[in-house]
């Protein structure tokens, strides 16, 4: 192989069977042998990390039920009731050695009391599910964003008691931006602990915005999610969060939206029409804003990744599967077989950017 294009091998658990590309001739797998896809890049193994994994708790959403009398506004997938078995075979045959879990906020409308309760549920069962396989799972906590001030305590707890890497936001809050004034509590707080904040968006989208992505396609998810991502990175740069907490460590789903493809429209709208625009707000070109934030891979081809990787830096970017959603099957090929990388740039973007960012000790 050349040194472009990295060689993959599957091999039984115990690294017995190698096989070149694609899983035609590797044959049935005895079941106490599950398959596992053994990554490397110029014969050095990879050990790649998904920073883009949901889960969910059940003593929680019950909770957020209970008090709603309705909705179980949470994902098929829970840490206490998803055989560990079938995750693990699902992680090994996608190549993915570590994921970092995350669950999506449902509970931004709910009162202090019951948010303070689904958080502490959510946070210590993740906590002790990732100690207890800590080989394999790490995580982003949970916290109450519609309370600031308890979610920069819940997220300090997280990261000096509990060992999270961070936590997971949604990519606005009951209707309010991440950008919000309110919120500065929370993101100084971020800051100050160097924690990484993990924004996934919830179409979330305004009643008029919501109205028109309905139809055939799943609009909503396609364009609606990737378009609030874009909403939420957008202002934080253009209110001028990022430069009154420049230490922030913002992760972005989906490959940031649509923003890092299209950036540099940022640069030029001020420019343009400086009337519209607060002087010195923000205080360096938009796209360098958009250089420090950090992007999952999960943008599907190779070219698309080649082209995140021109626009924002191979250190910028990290894997992300989406599991359990079965957006893609095979999480590292695009990144294997993207043009213009090196291996060292593989091999970063599979496993080294997310062990520096989160960091992550990786046996
Ligand atoms: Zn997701």
């Amino acid at each position: 192989m050349t040194s472009r294009r990295a060689f993959i091998t599957h091999a039984a658990r115990t690294g017995l069977l190698f096989v070149g590309c694609g899983l035609a001739n590797a044959g049935p797998q005895p079941p106490s042998r599950p398959a596992r896809r053994v990554v490397t890049v110029r014969g050095r193994r990879i050990k790649t990390v998904d920073v883009h994994a949901h889960c969910a708790v059940a003593e929680a959403i019950e909770l957020r039920r209970a008090a709603a009398g309705s909705q179980a506004a949470n994902q098929p997938l829970l840490l206490d009731g998803q055989p560990l078995a079938d995750r693990l075979k699902t992680m090994d045959a996608q190549g993915i050695e570590m994921a970092v879990l995350s669950i999506n906020p449902n509970w931004y409308d709910v009162d202090r009391d019951l948010a303070a309760r689904i958080i502490d549920v959510q946070n210590e069962r993740m906590a002790a599910f990732c100690a207890s396989h800590a080989d394999r799972f790490a995580a982003f906590a949970s916290v109450a964003l519609q309370f600031p001030d308890l979610a920069a305590e819940q997220l300090e707890r997280a990261m000096k008691r509990m060992s999270f890497r961070g936590a997971a936001i949604g990519g606005s809050v009951a209707g309010l931006e991440l950008a919000d004034a309110k919120f500065h509590p929370f993101w100084s707080k971020a800051e100050e602990l160097g924690a990484v904040v993990f924004i996934h968006p919830q179409g979330s989208g305004t009643a008029d915005f919501t109205n028109r992505l309905k139809g055939n396609g799943m609009l909503g998810n396609v364009i609606g999610n990737p378009l609030e991502t874009t909403i939420a990175l957008s202002h934080l740069i253009f209110e001028g969060t990022l430069d009154r907490f420049p230490g922030l460590k913002i992760l972005a789903a989906h490959g940031g939206g649509y923003l890092p493809s299209y950036m540099n429209r940022f640069d030029h709208g001020c420019q343009t029409f400086p009337a519209q625009c607060k002087a010195g707000v923000p205080k360096e070109r938009p796209t360098e804003y958009v250089k420090r934030m950090y992007y999952d891979s999960l943008v599907f081809t190779s070219e698309a990744l080649r082209h995140l990787v021109a626009e924002v830096g191979v250190d910028r970017i990290v894997v992300g599967t989406d599991y359990p959603y079965p957006w893609v099957s095979a999480p590292v090929d695009h990144v294997l077989d993207a043009a213009g990388l090196s291996d060292a740039d593989r091999e970063a973007i599979l496993q080294g950017n997310a062990a520096k960012l989160l960091g992550l000790r990786i046996a």
